[in-house]
Parts: structure tokens; sequence; C-alpha cells
């Protein structure tokens, strides 16, 4: 597979053209699907590659250092369509639907977010109805779905109520497209991404078959977690390779190029720069290494190590693209640069499949809550004994809790922050003297909690304004930008979001 992505990439592939139509090149399917790209972890009896978590993470990583489209392509088919299918589905659905989305002859994803709810899935409106007969129908608005005008299979979670009307809570249901009352909005037009669509999908009392359920009515989140935290682990390895692809074009340009202290190379800034980008490449590296690992090796993995992966992989990674496009000067700012992609593609994984704003404050907020977790995870692995005693000093800070619940969302924040880098130094340390870069990415991990526990010991200690204050305060930009909304744009989706408006 990788041979093959290396070769598709260095031979078929125009980013550029795809980006600007807006598409897929039309035998990508079918090429990716016979090269067993679309059936990554299925069983082999049923037409899969029956991937470890560790080939998965490599696949990942090489179709995210080649393009981000093709990365989520593959990502929303095997993780966010396959893999609640996988676990959650009949025996017989499965034997029927795998083999199908496998060999490429239908696209799967699943549909959580809606137009008012993204980050707090608990709040969503989409309802299912259980019938007498034992089927059910399902009412409803879903937004952004990606390629949700194109799968034949969409994993649709819904809040569930009984004949009588009593809610049995989330749940999840394999919709067949071709369902009547299954309605396809219209395409979203991304900053990125470009050539996997959005679109809204429309569930106009849709009727499934008691088989449609994926897992127990009442368990949709429970599905859709399992799933889900291993795509979040999958983000962060696509997100290597593109900050890979990205460090190593600055790498070849700081060799050719003269500045005023001489070669680019050579300078100390730039030679830091670059350093601490491949630190933490490395870092997120070693952590989605050892999660795969763990996983193979049939161990529980507790979710804050996904956690860890989607905040630090994802921030970290788009960092490191971020600072590649800078040291590139002038040339990183063209829309022709694989790094200038990079950066606009990757924006995104900042933000879907849990905003880093939003875990990390559900994270600091568990450990908060239940202290014992975080000591549970650090037993999982044995961190050196300078990250141990940093370990205590977060748990300190975690156990003094504000009452006020602003504060506590900030507190939560500082904590869940604290609590990703605390794991990454922990695998970090662990791999020191494997290479002088490993020793060098473990000090440059350790000095970063280090710096944020600091911050935390430190506090800031005026208190923020009131909500009325700052909308006054923002109110009064009108006087000096004026009423500048475009009306219209031609041609194109112009009436401006209600909740921007
Ligand atoms: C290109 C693209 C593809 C997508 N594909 C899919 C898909 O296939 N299926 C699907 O179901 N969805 C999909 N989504 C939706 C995506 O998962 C949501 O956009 C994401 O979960 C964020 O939700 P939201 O946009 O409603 O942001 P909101 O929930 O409105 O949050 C806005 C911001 O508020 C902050 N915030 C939110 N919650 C908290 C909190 N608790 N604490 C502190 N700050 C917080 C964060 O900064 C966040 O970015 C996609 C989105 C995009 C843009």
């Amino acid at each position: 597979m990788l041979r093959f992505l290396r070769a598709y990439a260095q031979n078929f592939l125009n980013s550029r053209l795809m980006d600007e139509r807006r598409s897929l090149p039309p035998a990508l399917i079918s090429e990716f699907a016979e090269a067993g790209l679309l059936g990554l972890q299925v069983p082999r009896e049923l037409g899969g590659q029956n991937l470890s978590h560790t080939d998965m993470n490599q696949v990942f990583t090489q179709l995210g250092a080649i393009d981000a489209n093709l990365a989520i392509f593959c990502a929303v088919h095997n993780t966010l369509g396959i893999a609640p299918i996988l676990f959650s589905a009949t025996d017989e659905v499965k034997s029927c639907v795998l083999p199908r989305l496998a060999t490429g002859q239908a696209l799967t994803t699943s549909a959580i977010s809606e137009p008012g709810i993204g980050s707090h899935v608990r709040g969503m409106t989409t309802r299912a109805t259980r019938h007498p007969d034992g089927s059910y129908t399902i009412k409803g608005v879903k937004k952004w779905i990606s390629l949700g005008g194109d799968a034949r299979y969409v994993n649709v979670f819904a809040g569930l109520r009984d004949e009588h009307g009593r809610s049995l809570g989330i749940t999840g249901f394999l919709v067949d497209s071709r369902t009547p009352g299954f309605g396809i909005g219209p395409e979203m037009l991304t900053l990125g991404l470009r050539a996997v669509p959005q679109y809204d999908l429309t569930f106009d009392n849709l009727r499934v078959p008691p088989s449609a359920l994926l897992g127990a009515e009442g368990d949709g989140l429970t599905t859709a977690k399992a799933a889900f935290m291993g795509g979040r682990a999958v983000l962060a390895s696509m997100t290597m390779g593109a900050a890979m692809r990205s460090l190593e074009l600055a790498q070849r340009f700081t060799k050719g190029r003269e500045v005023a202290t001489g070669s680019l190379a050579e300078n100390g800034r730039i030679r830091e720069v670059l350093a601490e980008a491949g630190a933490a490449i490395q870092a997120v590296e070693t952590l989605t290494s050892r999660i795969a690992t763990w996983r193979d090796e049939g161990q529980d993995v507790p979710e804050a190590w996904y956690f860890c992966a989607k905040i630090l992989g994802c921030e970290l990674g788009w960092k490191a693209i971020d600072m590649a496009l800078q040291v590139l000067g002038a040339r990183g700012f063209l829309d022709t640069n694989t790094v200038g992609q990079h950066f606009r593609d990757y924006r995104l994984f900042r933000i879907f499949e849990g905003s880093t704003e939003a875990i990390t404050v559900y994270l600091g907020t568990t450990l908060v809550r239940h202290p014992d977790q975080f000591a549970k995870l650090v037993h999982q692995t044995r961190p050196a004994a300078t990250v141990l005693r940093l370990i205590d000093q977060v748990a300190e800070i975690g156990a003094d809790r504000p009452d006020d619940a602003a504060a506590q969302h900030m507190h939560a924040a500082v904590v869940g922050e604290l609590v990703c880098w605390t794991l990454l130094a922990m695998v970090t340390s662990q791999a020191e003297a494997e290479s002088p870069m490993h020793g060098y990415t473990a000090a440059w991990t350790e000095h970063q909690l280090q710096q944020r526990l600091r911050n935390a010991q430190l506090g800031f200690r005026r208190s923020l304004p009131t909500v009325t204050e700052f909308d006054d305060h923002v109110a009064a930009f009108a006087g000096v930008i004026g009423d500048v909304d475009q009306r219209r744009w031609p041609a194109e989706e112009w009436r401006a979001d209600p909740l921007l408006r």
C-alpha cells in the first residue's frame, strides 16, 4: 500500500487540480479499492486487509504526507464509516455491507453534527422513534457530513424514543441513502480539504428496519466513542505525515538558501525552530505508535491517550506546518506550494472530531472529578524520575478546583493541557536513549511541560471582563469599522449564517 501510494503521488496525482476542481479524480475510488485502502481493518474473509493499528498508522501517515484530501477520504470511509459497522452491526449486516465497502462498490460515513450542535453531541435533536413492529423512523437534520452526498451507507446518530415517547438515549442506525426520506442539502464551500465535500443531510420520517440498529438501543455514544477514539489517533498520524513533509521541504530550502548571516541552515534561530518542529513530530509519533502497540496487544487504552493524540497531534502538527511555511519565506505563501496547501487543509484538524478547546476542557474536567484516573494513566508507562516529580505538581494543580463556573472551565482547560503534556513527556522520556534526536525530543517535551506548569502555578489574577462588558467593547468596533456585512454573492449560498448575523 505504501509503495502504491508513493507511485500514485509521483505519477498520477495533481493536488492543485483536485483543490481547484473541488473533487477527487474519477478513477481514484476504484484504484484505492484495488490497493486495499477502502477496507483497511475489515476482516480478510469480508474482502478487507485486516491491518493492525500499527500498520494503519503508517498508511495514514503516508496519506497525510501526500494530500489531506486523500487522507480524509480514507479516514472518513474507514474510521467514521466502517468502524461503527464493524463494532456494532449484526453479523448479517456486516457480511452484506462490509465486502461492498472494502471493495469500493459503496462509500460510508457518519452523521453526528447538526446545525445546532457540534461539540455538544448529547444536545442532538435528530429523533428516532421505535414502532411496534420493531422498525424505526428518523427525523432531523445533520450538517457538515463528509461524503454525505456520496456515501451509500450513513451511520446516523439520533435520540431514540419508544412507542410511548419515552427517551431511550442516543442510538446509532445504519441508513441506506437510497431509502425514501433521505435528503441531501447543499455542499459547504470549505476553506481547505476542498476535494472531500461536506453536505447537509435531512431525514424526513425515514424508515429503517430493526437490523439497522448499530449496537443496543441507547448505546449510540458507546458505539460512536469506540469508533471515533481510534479515529482521533489516526488524525494525529495524518497530521504527522504532513508535518514531516513540510519539515522536509523547509530543511531542503534552508540548505540552499543564503541570508544575511550566511547559510540559512546554519543560522542558530532557524536551527532551533526546525529542531523544535522535529521534536514535536517525533514526540507525537512516539505517542501514536505507543497507542497503536497497546491496541495491537489487546490492552485497554484509556480515552485520555486518544484525546492527547488528537489535541497535541493536531495542534503541534499544524504549528510545524506553519513554521515550515514561515521558513520558506515568500515561497511558503504560494498557493502552488504543498506546504501552503497543508497549512489550509490541516487547519481543520484542530476543529473537527472534537475541537481542541472542547476536548481539553472535557479531559480536564474528567480528571479533576476522578483524580484516580490520572494516577492510573501514570502507571501505564514507567517515566523518568524527573517527569514523575512534575506529575505530582500536575496532580496538585488538578486538586485546586475553583467554585465559579467560568473559573472551572479555565481550570479544566489548564489541567487538560497539562495532562496531555504529561502523557507526552512520559512516552518521550522512555524513548530518550534511542538516538540523539530522541534525547533532544525528551528534553524539549519535558521543558514544554515545565513551562506550562510554571504558568499554571503563576496564575493570572485579574478576573475576566463580564460577558456584557466585553459585548459592549466589541459593539463599539462598529464605530471604527462600520457595517461591512456583504449581502450576497451571485451563484453561491449567500445568506449569512444566523449565528453570524
Ligand atoms: C470539513 C468538515 C468536515 C466535517 N465532517 C463531519 C462528518 O463527517 N460528520 C459529522 O458528524 N461532523 C462533521 N463535521 C462537523 C465537525 O465535527 C464539527 O464542526 C465540530 O465538532 C465542531 O462543532 P461546531 O462547528 O458546531 O462547533 P461548536 O460546537 O459550535 O464550537 C465552536 C467552538 O467553541 C469552542 N468550544 C466548543 N465546546 C467547548 C467547550 N466545551 N469548552 C470550551 N470551548 C468549547 C471551540 O473553540 C469550538 O471550536 C465536519 C466539519 C467540517 C468543517
